[in-house]
């Protein structure tokens, strides 16, 4: 099975996807994630990918592509996988079709995660990240154990430069210029299905269950 989540930043696509890829024994893909590790393993590509990341701007097509499709290449992606933060736009989604039509393949489900603007500049304040481990909490809705440290890793929580008010802001901006006419682009595919993301984390992947069966 081959998802594709769309959704602002911060509505929940990572979350899901995780709790997707657990359910259905297929790997959890993030363009995101991938850049991190890079800019943390000090790679030319993490260097370039930062720049971007951090005024919160897309990565470009080309450097974004060339990650996600090796990434799809490898065994582990045989039975599906589920992508989080990829494609983001349209250019992005038509280099994906056209690998998978190659191979006489194609997505299953694109899943929009519905939440507006307001509720995500909130949520994203609260976020905090592990940057020695990449786990991810919430001040409100997933705390750590421990106030500002990782449960996992024991390292001092952050605020990530791409969650701060300002970036957020941006990144909405970006989200609805770049990365909203996908959900155009796969309902005329007639794989999109929408779920209502201002519910909680259990309720939205009850409705994504519901939708993959
Ligand atoms: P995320 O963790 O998915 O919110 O991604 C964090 C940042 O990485 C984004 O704000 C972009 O700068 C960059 N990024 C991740 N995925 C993509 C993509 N598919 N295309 C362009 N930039 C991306």
């Amino acid at each position: 099975m081959k998802i594709i989540m769309l959704g602002a930043p911060g509505a929940g696509k990572g979350t899901q996807a995780k709790m997707i890829a657990a359910q259905y024994g297929i790997p959890h893909i993030s363009t995101g994630d991938m850049f991190r590790a890079n800019i943390k393993n000090g790679t030319k590509l993490g260097e370039e990918a930062k720049s971007y990341m951090d005024q919160g701007l897309l990565v470009p097509d080309e450097l974004t592509v060339r990650i996600l499709l090796d990434r799809v290449a490898r065994d582990d992606c045989q039975n599906g996988y589920v992508l989080d933060g990829f494609p983001r736009t349209i250019p992005q989604a038509e280099v994906l079709d056209q690998a998978l039509t190659k191979q006489g393949d194609a997505i299953d489900f694109a899943i929009d995660i519905e939440v507006q603007d307001e509720a995500i500049v909130k949520r994203m304040s609260g976020r905090r990240a592990c940057p020695s481990c990449g786990a991810t909490y919430h001040i409100e809705h997933v705390p750590p154990k421990e106030e500002g440290v990782c449960d996992v890793c024991k390292s001092k929580l952050v605020l990530r430069d791409d969650d701060k008010p300002e970036t957020v802001e941006k990144r909405l901006r970006v989200y609805h210029e770049q990365t909203q006419p996908l959900i155009d682009y796969y309902a005329a595919r007639n794989i999109l299905q929408k779920v209502d993301g201002d519910v909680s984390t259990q309720e939205v992947f009850q409705a994504i269950l519901a939708i993959l069966g």
